[in-house]
């Protein structure tokens, strides 16, 4: 047996909120074989297995009575190129931000937006991640994952994913399906995406008049640290709760109210709300209470000071939710995943 699973072990390392709670079991998987075999004993010692990546979208909010497995394979690999399309794969356990840089220095573009995300290649699918325009199911060409019912492994085209907006098949059905590695279709002639947000003018402040892809991930980078907090320095799990699509009417009356309200109209005629311009116009931003807070640069963030327990940052989520239901009638729903 390779798998090495040890007994009640701290989860504050590898949850980007820094919440201290204890796993029954953990492990670490390196190989499909080690995945396997985690499997084989939870199901012998009759304890449920949770998978994690780098923990950057987790919220712990008591101690885990499972074994939780985490993701540790790497290797990266060309499955085909021909010359304009490169075909990458990686495997789930790759960090996610130095497989993007890795992408970007063999010359291959399409990840520069989802640059500086934190957490693994595995996950990245769960929630279609996505930033400044650009979501994984833009760039995707496959993944295998492990069908924890069957025990088959199964390969997955971009139909089959079920990808939406924070949204996928794996996120649908929880504790079901492990991905074991992704697939990714990339460019070596750049089709840059640079309308959102503020890429493109903080290319023009650096004197970039035709940048590279490269120089859109750095641009990211630089926008991003500045605007988030770092997990290593202040606990966070990124945005707490996912942008609202509310109906046209319901937009138009709160823009009546509110002539700032920051709204985007969807194709299918639905409006997405900034959630974070909602939870900053509550006068959340910046709250604190323990060490359980509302980052001071980025309402959608919320933050742990030190000490905070995950139920505590459950609690200030919980009357963000309520609080911005009683006065704009929209409801948040959470991002991250709660355990
Ligand atoms: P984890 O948090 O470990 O797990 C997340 C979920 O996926 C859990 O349910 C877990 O059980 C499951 N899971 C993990 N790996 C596997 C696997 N191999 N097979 C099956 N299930 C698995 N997200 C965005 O979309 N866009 C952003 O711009 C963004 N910015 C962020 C910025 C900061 C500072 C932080 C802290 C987070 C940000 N996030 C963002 C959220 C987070 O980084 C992503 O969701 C990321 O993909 C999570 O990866 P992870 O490996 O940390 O997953
Ligand atoms: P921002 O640029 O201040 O924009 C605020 C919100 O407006 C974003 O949530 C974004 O929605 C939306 N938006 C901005 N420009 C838009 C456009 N041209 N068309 C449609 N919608 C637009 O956001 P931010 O907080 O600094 O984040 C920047 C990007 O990184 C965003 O894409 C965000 O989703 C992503 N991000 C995600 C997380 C996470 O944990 N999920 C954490 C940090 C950053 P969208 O969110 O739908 O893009």
């Amino acid at each position: 047996m390779s798998l090495q699973v040890q007994s009640q072990v701290s989860l504050k390392p590898f949850n980007s909120f820094g919440v201290d709670v204890q796993a029954r079991l953990f492990a670490e998987a390196h190989s499909d074989s080690d995945v396997r075999e985690a499997l084989a004993y939870g199901a012998a010692q009759q304890v449920p297995v949770l998978v994690i990546g780098g923990g950057s979208n987790l919220l712990l909010t008591a101690d885990i009575d499972s074994l939780v497995l985490r993701m540790a394979t790497r290797g990266i690999r060309v499955l085909s190129d021909d010359g304009s399309k490169v075909v990458v794969e990686a495997e789930a356990g790759e960090p996610w931000h130095p497989f993007v840089q890795h992408t970007l220095a063999q010359g291959l573009s399409g990840l520069e937006n989802l640059s500086l995300i934190p957490g693994t290649v595995g996950a990245a699918p769960m929630q279609n991640i996505g930033a400044y325009g650009v979501e994984i199911k833009d760039v995707f060409a496959g993944l295998t994952a492990l069908d924890r019912y069957s025990g088959e492994t199964r390969d997955f085209n971009l139909q089959e994913c079920n990808f939406a907006y924070r949204d996928s098949l794996f996120k649908q059905e929880p504790g079901r399906w492990v991905i074991l590695r992704v697939r990714f279709v990339l460019d070596r002639i750049e089709h840059l995406h640079l309308e959102y947000g503020p890429v493109r003018q903080r290319l023009t402040e650096q004197g970039i008049d035709h940048p590279t892809a490269t120089d859109v991930s750095q641009a990211i980078c630089s926008i991003r640290s500045e605007k988030l907090p770092d997990p290593a320095v202040l606990g966070n799990a990124g945005s707490f709760f996912k942008n609202p699509l509310v109906s046209a009417a319901l937009a138009a009356r709160l823009k009546g109210e509110y002539p700032d309200l920051v709204a985007y109209a969807q194709a299918d005629g639905q409006v997405k709300l900034a959630a974070g311009w909602l939870i900053e116009r509550a006068g959340w931003k910046g709250f604190r209470e323990a060490d359980a807070g509302v980052h001071k640069l980025q309402a959608l963030v919320l933050v742990n000071y030190g000490s905070a327990t995950g139920l505590q940052l459950f609690d200030l989520a919980q009357r963000i939710q309520k609080d911005i239901s009683a006065r704009f009638n929209v409801d948040l729903e959470m991002e991250p995943n709660r355990y």
